[in-house]
This record gives C-alpha cells, sequence and structure tokens, in this order.
C-alpha cells in the first residue's frame, strides 16, 4: 500500500466515525434483497412435519417432532445454506429477507401447528 493511500484510509478513518451500526436501533436496508438470506422462515400451517428439512441441514439447526406437531429452529446453528427451503416438499419455509433481533439467551424458536378446526358435520337430509 502507497503511503499516500495508507494515509488517507488513516484519516479517513480517524474523522469519518465508526462504520458500524447501532443494530437494532439503526437498520441497514439490504442493497440486493432478492439475494439476502436473512432468517429462516416457516409457515408452520402447512408444515406435514416430513423432516426433510432437518435431514438435509448441515449444521443440525432445525429439530422436527411429528407427534408434537413441533418445529424448532436454533438461529445460532442456522448458516442461512438455504438447503431446507430447497427441499422442503410443501414450499412451507423461505428466506425472509429482514434479519431476526439480537438476543442475550440460546434459546430456540420454536413453532407448533395450530390443531386443526373440526370439520362441519354434513347436513342431514
Ligand atoms: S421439509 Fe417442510 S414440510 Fe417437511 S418438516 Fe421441514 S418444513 Fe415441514
Ligand atoms: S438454512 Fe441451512 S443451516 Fe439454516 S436451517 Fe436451513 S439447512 Fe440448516
Amino acid at each position: 500500500m502507497s503511503v499516500f493511500r495508507m494515509t488517507t484510509t488513516t484519516l479517513r478513518n480517524l474523522f469519518g466515525g465508526p462504520v458500524t451500526r447501532r443494530y437494532p436501533a439503526r437498520v441497514k436496508e439490504p442493497h440486493h434483497a432478492a439475494r439476502t438470506r436473512g432468517h429462516i422462515h416457516i409457515n408452520i400451517e402447512a408444515c406435514i412435519f416430513c423432516s426433510a428439512c432437518s435431514k438435509r441441514c448441515p449444521t443440525d439447526a432445525i429439530t422436527v417432532s411429528k407427534t408434537e406437531k413441533v418445529w424448532e429452529i436454533d438461529r445460532l446453528r442456522c448458516c442461512t445454506c438455504n438447503a431446507c427451503v430447497e427441499v422442503c416438499p410443501r414450499k412451507c419455509l423461505d428466506m425472509a429477507v429482514s434479519y431476526t433481533l439480537p438476543t442475550v439467551t440460546k434459546d430456540h424458536d420454536v413453532f407448533k401447528q395450530p390443531p386443526k378446526p373440526p370439520k362441519p358435520e354434513s347436513p342431514t337430509e
């Protein structure tokens, strides 16, 4: 690096202010929303609890319970590779553009499918 470039960089860093933001108070909108991988979002109502996403996940971030009808994700493990989105047969996973809020706990995000409403009785003749 030339002395001129180094001096320019040093002065810019000295007087330019921080390059980081006070997230989440200040949020930067993504430049390329279509290509941004923020976080996994699930439409839990469409999930059939087949575990295909859990088996494909390279970081074991997803846990599925068919009996409990529960789908969980450990967001600290997720590397936003999109593999679960691609393998889901019901297309109920997608990559939301926004980022999750910071947290001080290591809790999983747990989604439980609400019970289906009873089918209406057919009218008796
Ligand atoms: S692959 Fe899709 S349908 Fe199957 S458990 Fe995962 S989210 Fe649910
Ligand atoms: S995006 Fe990748 S790492 Fe994250 S939950 Fe899906 S398969 Fe696992």
